[in-house]
């Protein structure tokens, strides 16, 4: 078997080509949503991840700006920069680009962003709100795969899904995606005991857990749909997913790669969370 491949850059064509109308009939209504991301320090990997946002919203036709804070910023002058954000109506979705330097606290940035612009979905009344199944804002990466599963047609509902990885960011709010459409659903960390035997009964294996192919072929059932959030810098400087792509690709119903998978579709939907916050906005 060869499997299907879930091809990241397509499906997010699909959702710009889907936002496009949502954005011109903003933009009738003299809106332009308009995203802001906070950086602090140089990490160079944050770099690469900002410019490709701020390039997505362009072509998307959503205003994108950065603000560059230095390395050695106090907490002070990083809450203030968000309250400034906060206060802004051109201004509909916020970013603290993580990791932040350390001395800094990342969970007091990130729920300092106003609920109605927190398009990283990290706010704790967002990620209650998806517990309780009335998702408001949905972290980036967990909705691109949901979107994965449904463009390629795959049924969620009654099937087993393995998630492995437990973060706040993709694994714990995944479950919950995964939980709310019906599926049943395993979540798998760093301690868990043979894992194999978790991931072989995968209907859905959605492997995030940042270790490179992790996933080899003989932990993935045929025909299996297998979806790979991990993003893992290999000592030759390639990059590489948490599934052993090619021989996992022999096994597996359908795969999506690394690069040109996920990581496309996070970037889509924090354009569409963007929009969505826009459309919600609280002076319209
Ligand atoms: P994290 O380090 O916060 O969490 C990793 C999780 O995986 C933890 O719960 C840990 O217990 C689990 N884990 C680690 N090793 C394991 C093992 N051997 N077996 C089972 N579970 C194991 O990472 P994260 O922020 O959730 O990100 C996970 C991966 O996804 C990283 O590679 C990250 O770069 C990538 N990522 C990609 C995107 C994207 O857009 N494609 C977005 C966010 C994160």
């Amino acid at each position: 078997m060869t499997a299907t491949v879930l091809d990241g850059a397509e499906m997010a064509r699909r959702v710009y080509a889907e936002l496009a109308p949502r954005i011109a009939a903003l933009r009738d209504a003299g809106v332009v949503p308009g995203l802001a991301t906070v950086v602090v320090g140089n990490n160079p990997a944050s770099r690469v991840y900002v410019r490709n946002k701020v390039k997505a919203c362009a072509d998307a036709g959503v205003h994108a700006e950065v603000h560059e804070l230095d390395e050695r910023c106090t907490q002070d002058e990083l809450m203030a920069k968000v309250a400034e954000l906060n206060a802004r109506g051109d201004i509909h979705g916020i970013i603290v680009q993580m990791p932040l330097p350390a001395g800094l606290d990342a969970p007091a940035a990130l729920q300092s962003v106003a609920l109605a612009k927190d398009v990283d979905g990290f706010n704790w009344a967002n990620l209650g709100a998806l517990v309780d199944a009335h998702p408001q804002l949905v972290p980036c990466t967990p909705l691109g795969v949901m979107h994965m599963l449904d463009y390629s047609g795959t049924p969620v509902e009654g099937r087993h899904a393995v998630v492995v990885g437990r973060s706040n960011v993709v694994g714990k709010p995944m479950a919950l995606l995964l939980i709310a459409r019906g599926a049943t659903v395993t979540v798998c960390n760093s301690r868990t005991p043979d894992l194999a035997a978790h991931t072989r009964t995968a209907d859905i294996l959605v492997a995030a857990a940042g270790r490179a192919r992790l996933v080899t072929a003989d932990m993935v059932k045929p025909g299996a749909v297998v979806v790979d959030v991990g993003i893992n810098r290999l000592p030759d400087g390639k990059l590489a997913g948490d599934v052993d792509y090619a021989a996992v690709s022999a096994v597996a119903g359908a795969i999506s790669p690394v690069p040109g998978g996920v990581g496309r579709m996070t970037v889509a939907m924090l354009v569409s969370n963007t929009v969505r916050a826009a459309e919600l906005r609280t002076d319209a």
